[in-house]
């Protein structure tokens, strides 16, 4: 059967799950434009929302989602974890919805890169969406199977709502009310929210959010349950700032993508698989080494990162869940070459400056 609309329903961007007293992890289900997760803290008299997802109307619908199954107290915070669009387009939703003394809040860098490259940015992707849509139109026409055409319908139809929610780019960036450098503290009803920058790593302006009482803390995309994205990111300082996240006293974790960790397991290989990509590079680059030679050396399988327990599986697994396709075989390989890629760039055009 074909999907009667294209927009995909509102009430079934996100899964909300209690994480530790008063703190909820918003899970983003797939979608053709990524939302990112949203950690969701109550406290006496308000609600803390970390991250915005790709567009006012998914942080519409987690606003009513939020009414409906954690708290009617309205939302007086909303924190950046970092400039991204898939964590910061949305932002327009909340002084919307709370009115215009809502505060949104990120680390001094954050604002700077939204206020240089989010509109950019933005342009660029929605002048690219045309041509994909027109490719997806492709595929239906060719499609023979009802639950593919359904899924292709469904998919252009997201894609057409977003170039027209999207439209004029300009008008959907908003940028953070309040920055700070280092750490801002929320003192609220006995319990504090600590607002950190623990140094670069998956951006410039890196921010986590750490609830002592609770020992949680929501990590954006500094530290998730995935492959990390390394094109905008500090993979020299990366390691590092992993080691400060490490040194804080917790024992859940809302990342930016992937499901609610427990334990600082995947933290630890998270930052080994940085750093083995990194020194591979750094190491290649050095040598004069080719990137097509070292995306062969720093395929998967020759990864001592990937073999650290179950991580293999558990990423398919995640994978899975994040894509709606296993994060192995092929998907696997492409992710860690795109990781090799950007790695190289960074040196090499560094490289180029000095
Ligand atoms: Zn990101």
């Amino acid at each position: 059967p074909q999907a009667a609309s294209g927009e995909q329903s509102a009430a079934n961007l996100f899964r909300i799950e209690r994480v530790s007293d008063g703190v909820y992890a918003a899970i983003a289900r797939p979608a053709p434009m990524l939302n990112c997760n949203a950690a969701v803290i109550v406290t006496a008299d308000h609600v803390l929302v970390v991250d915005t997802h790709s567009k006012p109307s998914a942080a519409s619908a987690l606003i009513n989602q939020i009414r409906r199954e954690v708290s009617d107290r309205p939302v007086r915070y909303v924190i950046n974890s970092h400039f991204h669009w898939d964590h910061a387009q949305g932002n327009l939703a909340y002084p919307k919805a709370f009115g215009e003394s809502t505060e949104v809040i990120s680390s001094t860098s954050t604002r700077e890169w939204m206020a240089r490259e989010g509109a950019s940015r933005l342009r660029q992707s929605l002048a690219a969406l045309p041509k994909r849509i027109a490719d997806l139109r492709t595929q239906l026409a060719a499609a023979k199977i009802d639950g593919e055409r359904a899924r292709l319908t469904e998919q252009i139809g997201q894609l057409e709502a977003y170039l027209k929610e999207m439209n004029p780019p300009e008008k959907q960036i908003t940028l953070p009310t309040i920055t700070f450098n280092e750490r801002l503290v929320i003192h609220r009803g006995g319990r504090e929210i600590h607002l950190i920058f623990l140094g670069r790593g998956h951006t410039a302006g890196d921010v986590v959010v750490y609830i002592p009482s609770e020992r949680t803390v929501a990590t954006g995309d500094l530290m998730h349950s995935l492959l990390p994205y390394m094109g905008d990111g500090y993979p020299e300082d990366w390691p590092r700032t992993l080691v400060a996240l490490e040194a804080l006293d917790f024992t859940h974790v809302v990342a930016g993508h992937g499901l609610v960790q427990q334990g600082k397991s995947i933290l630890a290989f998270f930052r080994a698989y940085i750093e083995e990509i990194n020194e591979g590079v750094a190491r290649g680059v050095e040598r004069g080494s080719t990137l097509e030679e070292m995306r062969r050396t720093l395929a998967p399988d020759g990864l001592r990162s990937l073999k650290m327990g179950d991580q293999m599986t558990r990423l398919a697994r995640e994978g899975q869940g994040f894509a709606g396709v296993p994060l192995a075989g092929a998907q696997l390989q492409g992710a860690v070459a795109a990781n090799v890629t950007d790695v190289y760039n960074y040196y090499t055009k560094r490289r180029g400056k000095s």
